[in-house]
């Protein structure tokens, strides 16, 4: 931690039983605290590597808790971390002696069918939302896995097989209803608060609690082309110049990625994973090419429904394990990168590490990088490196794995990072935060959040300060 970073314990705070008490008079949901039945199971995160112990978790049932749980926060001058999903690497959804303002009780969820939107509260996770949606046939661009958090998703942009055809999930939002550090509650819109607007589409959880969000629909499925091309782990780097190649080819309603695995019966492999949501028989045509590219050892892609698409990767990330991620955008694939890629692979210290490298374009790239907070639209691709491992024992090998690799991918990387992927800042840095947001996106962010959280109340995430 540098000099400049903001504190993120509060050690040896003594909490106010009086005031405590106050506040259950008027909360809904239950105020956890050490020691009460369902206190330790409220702070774990997806990320075991992440184990803190708030001094109170607030399980907010709705907008009521939400303003009650900040004031509380705010006036006992406390620290604050937000919970969605609980699905961040990073463990910003819970803090140290802290209060947690946790929304994952919140799981309302309305679609009007014939507007084709979707409102939905700040708890409700990916799979919940395309299970209403889809009930129409209708979707938003959602995280890959399905029980990743909505709020946590689209404030940081949103990547998903949809967004090629429809934009980023933070292109998607409507409206966002939330409750600031001064313990107003407000609906941004385009016309509403436009700025607040602007800054929650990519600013992550800096400017205050998003209690509901509101998403444009599509048409999807429900029955979509989907599925794993397994190849050999030996035809890695042909399969990611195949797949560097083709890409300005595939049409935009295909999602894709390519990636470097090991199956759960051992073998490590090289992957293609075509998500394909037009109509059936032009997918077909659309994923031949892909098909006559080497000799898959398994050809996974077959009609399935769009919720199974969505979850195509929960297997693959289960909660609960220790995980370690680096991730960057890459301006494109050079041979070097490609062949460091595939030769560092093969030295992956466990059976859940892996090398994802996502395809951009199409819809993301259409949107103007300054009409979001979000402003990475031109990257072609972005590469995460995880690792996932049980015992503490193991830590060195994984993490040293995954930042070696990351190292050597740096003259093959631009700057910037998807905000989302960012590990805790304690190890990222503070650059590497500010380069999450882009210099010029950053400047405009601090100046917001001096109007809208002057006082860094949110800060438990990929912080902005106050101008
Ligand atoms: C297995 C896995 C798969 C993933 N797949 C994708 C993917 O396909 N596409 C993609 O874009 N990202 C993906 N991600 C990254 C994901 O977008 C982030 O981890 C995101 O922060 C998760 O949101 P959450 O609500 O679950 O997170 P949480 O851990 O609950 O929150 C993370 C941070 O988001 C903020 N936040 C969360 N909820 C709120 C709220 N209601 N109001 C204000 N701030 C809030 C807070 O700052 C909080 O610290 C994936 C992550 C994992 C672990």
């Amino acid at each position: 931690m540098t000099v400049t970073e903001p504190p993120r314990t509060m050690t040896n705070r003594v909490i106010d039983d009086v005031a405590i008490e106050s506040l259950r008079a008027e909360f809904r949901g239950a105020l956890l605290r050490p020691g009460d039945d369902g206190y330790d199971a409220a702070r774990q995160v997806w990320n075991a590597m992440v184990d803190r112990r708030p001094a109170l978790i607030a399980r907010c049932t709705g907008v009521a808790d939400v303003l009650a749980a900040v004031a509380f926060a705010r006036d006992q001058d406390l620290l604050l971390a937000v919970r969605g999903g609980g699905h961040n690497v990073a463990g910003n959804a819970v803090c140290d002696d802290g209060v947690v303002v946790d929304l994952s009780l919140m799981k309302g969820i309305r679609v009007d069918p014939v507007a084709r939107t979707a409102w939905a509260e700040g708890g409700v996770t990916w799979g919940e939302l395309d299970h209403e949606t889809q009930t129409f046939g209708l979707a938003t661009t959602g995280g890959t896995v399905s029980m990743t958090g909505i709020a946590g998703l689209t404030l940081g942009g949103g990547f998903g097989w949809l967004m090629r055809k429809h934009g980023l999930a933070c292109d998607n939002l409507l409206a966002a209803e939330v409750v600031t550090a001064d313990g107003r509650f407000l609906r941004c819109t385009a016309t509403e608060h436009p700025d607040l607007f602007w800054a929650l589409r990519g600013g992550g959880g800096n400017f205050g609690v998003v209690t509901g969000l509101e998403y444009q629909l599509h048409p999807v499925g429900p029955i979509v082309l989907a599925g794993p091309l397994f190849h050999p782990l030996d035809a890695a780097g042909e399969l990611l110049r195949f797949f560097r190649d083709s890409a300005p080819t595939l049409p935009e309603a295909m999602g894709c990625m390519a990636a470097l695995l090991t199956s759960p019966d051992g073998n490590p492999l090289s992957a293609l994973v075509p998500v394909y949501t037009g109509p059936l028989d032009e997918g077909e045509a659309a994923v031949q090419p892909l098909r006559q590219f080497g000799s898959p050892v398994a050809d996974l892609v077959g009609p399935m429904p769009y919720r199974a698409a969505q979850m195509l990767f929960d297997a693959a990330f289960p909660a609960g394990q220790r995980n370690y991620w680096k991730s960057s955008f890459l301006p494109g694939l050079a041979d070097v990168a490609i062949d460091v890629l595939a030769d560092h692979f093969r030295r992956a210290p466990s059976p859940h590490a892996g090398i994802a490298i996502e395809l951009f374009g199409g819809a993301v790239s259409r949107v103007a990088p300054e009409e979001t907070a979000f402003a990475f639209r031109d990257s072609p691709f972005n590469v995460i490196i995880f690792t996932a491992w049980d015992e503490p024992a193991e830590d060195l090998a994984n993490i040293s794995w995954a930042r070696e690799l990351w190292s050597a991918l740096q003259p093959f990387a631009t700057d910037a990072v998807y905000v989302n992927y960012l590990g805790d800042v304690g190890d990222e840095g503070r650059a590497r935060v500010r380069a999450a947001y882009g210099d010029a996106t950053y400047e405009r962010l601090a100046a917001l959040k001096r109007a809208y959280d002057p006082e860094n109340l949110f800060r438990m995430n990929q912080n902005i300060a106050p101008a």
